[in-house]
């Protein structure tokens, strides 16, 4: 044992635990929500305490749907958006019951399909867990999380409220870092006043005047929310948005489509392989009038059983080099933000380029940037007053994001997935650690599995994972009270 872990054993030994065993769940986003949420649905009378750590006032929210930004809507229809597997259009229904966007004209669209502000899909996950958090079957303990130690055959979960708590099993669920900006522009842009490397900080957008000159770095959802944000705040000055492949995140279907192929009857072995299915499928979907949309969303829907059939090799392989692709066919944004976008464009007032930022120095306040164009030798120089870095989170670094983290990895439980998706996880979501050992009480919920199980990032198939790590949560507890 050392120093620290002696000294942590001491500070701790005052400490009281209940009989019943506690499982303890890192993150109160909808992967951790969703698990407590779930668990309880399952084990009965036989649930464990629950304990899920959030710093944010409320549960089921977490990044995606905590935004008061009234520009920021879920990109998925609300009758595809649940908190149940079994029950996809509960959240619409839910809406209709509590008339939850009667002050939001614009949520509906002409096909009858529902695009509410995202905050709407945190008020009714957290309507769900209500109830729970009422009657103590859950505690939502408000702290952030700062160290977890192992003790025996469990944990001992250290908060910034000073808690010490006992933990039997722990999820960890924290999905989503906040995003890094390159390096060397961090260094020559850290101190401007609009250089804005995270926008998930609240008001983030507010220090961009309204004919300031934006370089938007990344075209992603993100990247999207932010030009429909800037727009929603009267900004009226020209944008440049810029990523690798200036690929930008598609819109919806016109018509709701019903998935269209087959993608695991016969699976592909290899990235290219896959490719070349996914290519002939939509054509073969269009001669039965249907987009491509209903092939990816067959792809996504499939997507676990296809990303386990393929060797690790080929997994790196579509990070490598399809992600790009596949992000912004999957990704949709939301009709109303896809509007904003389109009228920009129009008005010569949105410029999407494909290339990098090659370099940038300032000159009081203006930002004089070198864009690298993908297909092009020469550069371009470009003046701006304000950059925003929407690369979206860097899961790839996510054991240097928080301390305790950092320390799980170093101390061997936790080890970055192969893919760099996220943590490697065995088939039932428990952590596989440094020397391949499996960690069976310690488990990743959400994104950050996805390395194991493939398309794993909104809904439903976030949902899928809540109910299948409270599963094997229920599972494991059952097993232990038999031993
Ligand atoms: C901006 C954005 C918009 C999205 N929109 C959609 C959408 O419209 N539809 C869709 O299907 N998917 C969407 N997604 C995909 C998204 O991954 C999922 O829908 C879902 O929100 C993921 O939730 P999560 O709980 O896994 O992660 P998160 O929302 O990242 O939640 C993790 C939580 O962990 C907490 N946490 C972190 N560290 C600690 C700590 N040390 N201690 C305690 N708590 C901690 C954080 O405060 C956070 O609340 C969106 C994603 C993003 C980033």
């Amino acid at each position: 044992m050392t120093p620290a872990e002696m000294q942590f054993q001491t500070e701790s030994s005052t400490e009281q635990k209940s009989q019943r065993p506690l499982v303890a769940i890192i993150g109160g986003g909808v992967s951790g929500a969703g698990v407590a949420y779930h668990l309880l649905k399952l084990a009965g009378n036989d649930a464990p305490d629950i304990v899920v750590f959030e710093p944010r006032p409320m549960l089921g929210r977490g990044l995606a749907y905590d935004t008061v930004d009234p520009a920021h809507r879920i990109n998925v229809p609300a009758a595809k958006m649940s908190l149940q597997p079994d029950d996809v259009e509960e959240f619409q229904r839910w809406i209709e019951a509590n008339n939850a966007v009667r002050d939001d004209p614009e949520a509906a669209r002409e096909n009858g399909q529902l695009f509410p502000r995202r905050r709407v899909f945190g008020d009714y996950v957290g309507s769900l867990l209500q109830p729970f958090l009422k009657s103590g079957a859950i505690t939502h303990r408000r702290a952030t999380v700062t160290a977890i130690r192992r003790r025996r055959d469990g944990w001992v979960i250290s908060d910034d409220k000073g808690g010490l708590t006992e933990a039997d099993i722990v999820a960890v669920a924290t999905s989503h870092p906040p995003p890094v900006a390159p390096g060397r522009l961090a260094a020559t842009l850290g101190d401007h006043p609009r250089f804005i490397a995270d926008t998930t900080k609240p008001g983030a957008l507010e220090v961009v005047r309204p004919q300031d000159r934006v370089l938007v770095i990344g075209n992603g959802l993100t990247g999207a929310d932010v030009i429909a944000s800037l727009a929603r705040n009267g900004h009226e000055g020209p944008i440049v948005a810029i990523s690798r492949r200036g690929l930008r995140s598609r819109g919806h279907a016109a018509a709701p489509q019903e998935p269209f192929g087959d993608f695991i009857a016969d699976p592909a072995s290899s990235a290219v392989a896959l490719l070349r299915k996914i290519r002939l499928t939509i054509r073969q979907a269009a001669e039965q009038g249907l987009s491509w949309h209903a092939v990816i969303d067959q792809v996504r829907s499939q997507g676990h059983d296809l990303w386990r059939t393929l060797p690790v090799a080929e997994r790196r392989r579509i990070v490598r080099h399809l992600r790009p692709y596949w992000d912004v066919h999957r990704f949709r944004i939301a009709p109303q933000v896809e509007a904003v976008l389109d009228a920009a464009i129009e008005a010569r007032r949105l410029e999407v380029l494909a290339g990098s930022v090659a370099d940038a120095k300032v000159e009081g306040e203006t930002i004089h940037v070198m864009l690298q164009p993908r297909h092009a030798g020469e550069r371009l120089e470009r003046t701006f007053d304000a950059v925003v870095v929407t690369t979206g989170p860097a899961h790839g670094g996510i054991l240097q994001t928080q301390p305790w983290l950092g320390e799980l990895g170093r101390e061997g439980y936790l080890v970055l997935d192969p893919t760099g998706l996220g943590l490697a996880c065995s088939e039932r979501s428990e952590a596989i650690g440094a020397n391949g050992q499996v960690i069976p009480s310690l488990l990743i919920s959400g994104p950050l599995a996805r390395g194991t199980f493939g398309e794993l990032m909104g809904l439903p198939q976030i949902t899928e994972h809540t109910v299948f790590v409270a599963r094997e949560i229920a599972e494991k507890l059952k097993e232990a009270a038999t031993r």
